[in-house]
C-alpha cells in the first residue's frame, strides 16, 4: 500500500465540522485515521484520570462514527515519532494531516520533534488552522475580524464516506495502565459527541435563558451555564458549531424580552474569549511557565508554603466558601468562571502561593482542561500579566453574594451544620466555634482582610518600579484584544491610559 494519508486526531475528536479531516478526505487517497495515546503526555503534571476517562469515552464514540464512514480508527499507544514512523513503513504514509494544536509545553515540544522527523523522512505534515486561533500571528490588529470570519463560515458536515484502510488497533488503556493516580470524580461529565449535542440542545432550549443572570452563582451556574467546556476542549463539538447554534437562537429570540437574546449574546462573547485566551498561548508558549510581565517574577516564593498549598488543594482552609468550591470541583470536575477566579485569587493573594504551584492542581481537576485558557487565566487571576485589573476577591463576601441561602456551602462543608446562618461564612466569629468545630473544621488559615491588604501592598511595590509601565505597554501591544467598532475593549480590561494597568486594583472588601 502506498500514498496513504494519515489523519492524526488530537484535540479535535469529531468528524463533523472538522476542516482538517475534510481536507484529508478530499485528497482521495487511502486514509488512515489515527489517535496516539501518548503515555508521556498523560504523565505530565497537568493531566489526570478524569480527563483521560472523558477522552477515552469520546474516542470510543469516534471509533463507531469513523467505522460507519468506512475508515475505522487506528489506536496506538506509544510515543508519536515511533508510532508514525512505524505506520509510514507499513502503510506507505506520504502525508500526515492534523489540526494545529495549541497545547501545553510538552505537546509543543512533541510537535517540533514530529515536524523534524517528518522533514527527514520525506513525509508532508499538513496542519490545518483550528477555527479562531491563528498561528504565526504578526499583530493582534484585525485578529477579531479574522476570527469572526472563520466563525461565520458555514460549519462543515461530516464527510459522506472515507476511503479507509483496515488496520490492527491497540485497545484503549484504562487510567491505571497509563499510570494516572486515584481520581474519583463521581459527577464527572461524560465524553462523546452525543453528550455534546445533548448539552447544546438543552442549553439552547431550556437552560440557557438565565445564563447571563445566573452564570456567576455556583448554585444556579451548574445548570444555567452551557457545560460545553470539556467538549470544546477535546473537540467533540467545534467552537463554530456552538457559536452558530447560539447565534441562531439569538436571532429567534431577539424580540422576546425574556432573557434569551441577552443570554445568547453573552454566550457568543464567552466563546470569543475562548479563542482570545488560547491565542495568547499560541503567541507566547512560555506563558505557561513565565510571568507575562517579567517584573512579577520572584513576587511570590517559587517553593510554595506546603501547609497552605495542601489546605487549599484539599478544601481545608477554614474559609467555608473557598472549601465548598474546591470540594465541589473535586467531586464534579467543573466549576463556574467566577468561582475558579476566586479560588485562584485566594491562593495567589491571601495565601501568597505562586500560580505555577497551584495551576497544575486545578488543571488536573478540570475535566475541561484547556492549556490556552487555563494558563492565561491563572496569570490573569494572579495579577502577573501587567495588563488586567488586579482583582482580590474577598471569599467571605463572595460566599454571601453567590450563596445567599448558604445551601451550597452547607452541602459541601457539612462540618458547619451547627453554625447559625448569619455566621456561616465566618464561623470563627461564632461563640461555639472552639467547642463545636474544634477538631472537625479548621480555623481560618489566614486573616482574610489582613492577608489581602498585605498582598495589595506587595503588588503595588512591584508596580511602582521604574520601567514597569513601559513593559506593561509591550505586553498589551502583543496580547490585548483591540477595541471593537463601538470603541469598547473586548475580553481584556485594558486601561485607557498608556501606562498599562499600573493604577488598577480592585479589592473586594
Ligand atoms: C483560573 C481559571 C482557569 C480556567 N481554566 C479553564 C480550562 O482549563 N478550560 C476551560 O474550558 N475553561 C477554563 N476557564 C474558563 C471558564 O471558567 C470555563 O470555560 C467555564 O467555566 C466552563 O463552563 P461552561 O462550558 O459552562 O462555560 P460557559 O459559560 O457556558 O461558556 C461557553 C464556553 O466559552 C468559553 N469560556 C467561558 N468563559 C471563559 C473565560 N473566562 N475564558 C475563556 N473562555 C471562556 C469556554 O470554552 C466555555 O465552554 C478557566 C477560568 C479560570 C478563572
Amino acid at each position: 500500500m502506498s500514498d496513504t494519508v494519515l489523519f492524526w486526531f488530537k484535540r479535535d475528536l469529531r468528524v463533523q465540522d472538522n476542516p482538517a479531516l475534510a481536507l484529508a478526505a478530499k485528497r482521495g487517497q487511502p486514509l488512515l485515521p489515527l489517535y496516539i495515546v501518548e503515555p508521556e503526555l498523560w504523565a505530565q503534571s497537568d493531566a489526570s484520570a478524569r480527563q483521560w476517562r472523558f477522552v477515552s469515552e469520546s474516542l470510543a464514540d469516534l471509533q463507531i462514527q469513523l467505522a460507519g464512514l468506512g475508515a475505522p480508527m487506528l489506536l496506538r499507544v506509544g510515543e508519536a515519532v515511533g508510532v508514525l514512523s512505524n505506520l509510514r513503513r507499513i502503510y506507505g504514509v506520504t502525508e500526515i494531516v492534523s489540526h494545529e494544536e495549541t497545547g501545553n509545553a510538552w505537546s509543543f515540544k512533541r510537535d517540533r520533534t514530529v515536524a523534524g522527523w517528518a522533514r527527514g523522512a520525506g513525509v508532508r505534515w499538513t496542519e490545518v488552522p483550528q477555527m479562531g486561533v491563528q498561528r504565526r500571528l504578526a499583530s493582534r490588529d484585525g485578529w477579531a475580524a479574522a476570527r469572526d470570519k472563520v466563525l461565520r463560515t458555514p460549519a462543515l458536515p461530516a464527510p459522506k464516506g472515507l476511503n479507509g484502510i483496515a488496520a490492527d488497533s491497540d485497545q484503549l488503556p484504562d487510567a491505571r495502565a497509563l499510570g494516572l493516580g486515584f481520581d474519583p470524580c463521581p459527577e464527572r461529565q461524560r465524553g462523546g459527541r452525543a453528550e455534546a449535542l445533548s448539552l447544546l440542545g438543552g442549553f439552547l432550549t431550556v437552560r440557557g435563558r438565565d445564563y447571563r443572570r445566573a452564570m456567576s452563582s455556583p448554585v444556579e451556574g451548574e445548570t444555567a451555564c452551557s457545560r460545553l467546556s470539556p467538549h470544546l476542549a477535546f473537540g467533540t463539538l467545534s467552537v463554530r458549531e456552538a457559536a452558530q447554534a447560539g447565534r441562531a437562537r439569538k436571532a429567534e429570540t431577539t424580540n422576546t424580552r425574556d432573557g434569551w437574546a441577552a443570554s445568547m449574546k453573552s454566550f457568543e462573547s464567552r466563546l470569543a474569549w475562548r479563542d482570545h485566551f488560547m491565542q495568547k498561548l499560541e503567541d507566547e508558549p512560555a506563558l505557561e511557565s513565565r510571568c507575562l510581565h517579567p517584573d512579577y517574577e520572584g513576587l511570590r516564593p517559587r517553593v510554595p508554603d506546603a501547609t497552605r498549598l495542601e489546605a487549599w488543594s484539599a478544601g481545608e482552609t477554614g474559609l467555608p466558601f473557598v472549601d465548598a468550591c474546591m470540594r465541589y470541583l473535586i467531586h464534579t470536575g467543573w466549576l463556574n468562571f467566577r468561582m475558579r477566579s476566586m479560588l485562584v485569587a485566594v491562593a495567589s493573594y491571601h495565601l501568597w502561593l505562586d500560580w505555577r504551584a497551584t495551576g497544575p492542581v486545578l488543571a488536573r481537576r478540570f475535566t475541561d482542561y484547556e492549556p490556552g485558557i487555563h494558563w492565561s487565566q491563572m496569570q490573569m487571576q494572579s495579577g502577573t500579566t501587567g495588563m488586567n485589573t488586579v482583582r482580590i476577591y474577598n471569599p467571605v463576601k463572595q460566599g454571601h453574594d453567590q450563596d445567599p441561602t448558604g445551601a451550597f456551602t452547607r452541602r459541601w462543608v457539612p462540618e458547619l451544620a451547627d453554625v447559625p446562618d448569619a455566621l456561616l461564612q465566618e464561623p470563627w466569629l461564632w461563640e461555639g466555634a472552639d467547642r463545636v468545630l474544634g477538631g472537625r473544621y479548621p480555623a481560618p488559615i489566614v486573616d482574610v482582610k489582613a492577608a489581602a491588604a498585605a498582598a495589595r501592598d506587595r503588588v503595588w511595590a512591584v508596580r511602582r518600579q521604574p520601567g514597569f509601565a513601559e513593559t506593561a505597554a509591550k505586553v498589551i501591544d502583543k496580547h490585548a484584544s483591540r477595541k471593537d467598532r463601538a470603541g469598547r475593549f473586548v475580553n481584556d480590561r485594558v486601561p485607557r491610559r498608556k501606562s498599562g494597568d499600573g493604577r488598577q486594583m480592585s479589592l473586594d472588601l
